[in-house]
């Protein structure tokens, strides 16, 4: 059923008698369950088949990462320890997190500028790779190994000499405040030789949000590039070439769903150089959003409905405090809707163009900008898809002191 005339991607939640459905119940019902508004849903079908796509579409040894700041609640993440290869963490924080589940130690990585000497020697300690993005991380890893009497495991997270084309986010190409740049990594390896580090390989992560195949595809192809020109010079044969990721889910009019299968065809034709080359190694690819963005919904309930100079506003109990990234203040240049709904009127049977904002006192708390969204009323739940990553822990939720979404797993 096409609802929208903006946003022309399927959005995968059934609709029954003109309300949303999410784990097998209609919404209302749902925010009865929770016992509030605002939330957040994921539901843990739609994570699942995710992976089994990926599964599908990727050559059989390429591993899967989580990179769980995208959602790092503890249930999404316990739910993920059971589907995907490994998990990747970017504080101590998330290392916590992780370790709580069964994934085994080796199958996790630490990456991030400025780890800490605390982060440094608890990522030590618990037995995981840490991607060293500098000099310093890797003189004072071996350090605290040398001071707890173990061998830290590492490898380098290089900012590659090549940029992932048409990213939402540049994470690699040029200066980058992440990994070493790939020209100051052979004089680093050959420091490392005289340290006590157990070299693991590479992590050459490009980029991010991703919609392109053929960006993704050169990306690829130029990752292993590097790291054969890396591997040359390397303390000890490559265990592990973490690929980066980069796969990005539609978000705004106009964009389309990443061709996976073209992405995993590609990869499956540089599979034989790679094993030829790299025989000893784990080949990753680590994704954030593409695993739980889509899986996910925020849901808020009007408060208000309030015309001001002929334009409808519904104020809604929720906003940017919760969801950062719908309102367009989290890396937005210019602000574009998120899919919104009113999930108890999925069809618009008398459309009206509408404004949803927040409580807070700030023009930019906007969840909708004069969107064609069914009439809505006092009471009805407010539904912003694509909501399943860099939500809630992305958002500002002190700002103005209002209550806490709730998030659960359906
Ligand atoms: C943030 C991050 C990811 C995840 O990015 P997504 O766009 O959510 O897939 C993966 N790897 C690293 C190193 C990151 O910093």
């Amino acid at each position: 059923m096409n609802v929208t005339h903006q946003h022309p991607f399927d959005l995968p939640f059934p609709v029954a008698d003109n309300r949303l459905r999410v784990g097998g119940v209609s919404l209302d019902r749902l925010a009865e369950r929770v016992g509030q508004t605002p939330f957040y849903v994921y539901d843990r079908r739609l994570i699942s088949e995710r992976v089994a796509q990926l599964r599908a579409a990727l050559p059989a040894e390429i591993h899967l990462h989580y990179a769980i700041k995208a959602n790092p609640m503890p249930a999404v993440v316990q739910h993920l320890a059971g589907l995907v290869d490994g998990f990747d963490v970017a504080s101590g924080g998330e290392l916590k997190t992780v370790l709580d589940t069964p994934m085994p130690q080796e199958h996790i990585s630490f990456a991030g500028p400025g780890k800490s000497e605390r982060e440094l020697k608890q990522a030590a300690a618990a037995g995981i790779v840490v991607n060293l993005e500098s000099e310093r991380e890797m003189e004072l890893l071996a350090k605290l190994g040398a001071e707890l009497g173990l061998r830290p495991k590492v490898a380098v997270r290089v900012n590659p000499d090549f940029e992932l084309k048409s990213s939402g986010m540049k994470m690699g190409g040029g200066p980058k405040q992440f990994g070493v740049d790939a020209e100051r990594v052979p004089a680093m390896l050959a420091r490392m030789k005289s340290l006590d580090l157990a070299f693991h390989g590479f992590h050459i992560f490009s980029g991010s949000q991703n919609l392109r195949a053929e960006s993704i595809m050169e990306a690829q192809e130029n990752t292993f590039e590097l790291a054969r020109r890396l591997a040359a010079v390397a303390p000890a044969p490559v265990r592990l070439l973490n690929l980066g990721g980069g796969f990005g889910i539609p978000y705004f009019p106009g964009e389309r769903p990443l061709e996976l299968d073209r992405v995993g065809e590609y990869l499956a034709g540089l599979m034989p150089d790679a094993r030829r080359d790299f025989p000893e190694a784990e080949f990753v690819i680590e994704l954030g959003r593409y695993l739980v963005g889509e899986a996910g919904l925020y849901v808020c309930r009007v408060i208000d409905r309030k015309i001001s100079r002929g334009q409808l506003f519904l104020v809604a109990d929720g906003g940017l405090h919760h969801h950062l990234s719908a309102s367009g203040n989290f890396g937005q240049v210019i602000r574009k809707n998120y899919p919104v709904r009113v999930g108890n009127r999925v069809v618009a049977e008398t459309p009206e163009t509408a404004s949803v904002v927040g409580p807070l006192c700030t023009p930019l708390d906007i969840l909708a900008d004069k969107m064609e969204l069914g009439h809505a009323q006092v009471g009805d739940l407010i539904v912003v898809f694509q909501s399943g990553a860099y939500g809630l822990t992305a958002s500002p939720r002190a700002f103005l002191g209002h209550p806490e979404a709730v998030e659960i797993l359906a």
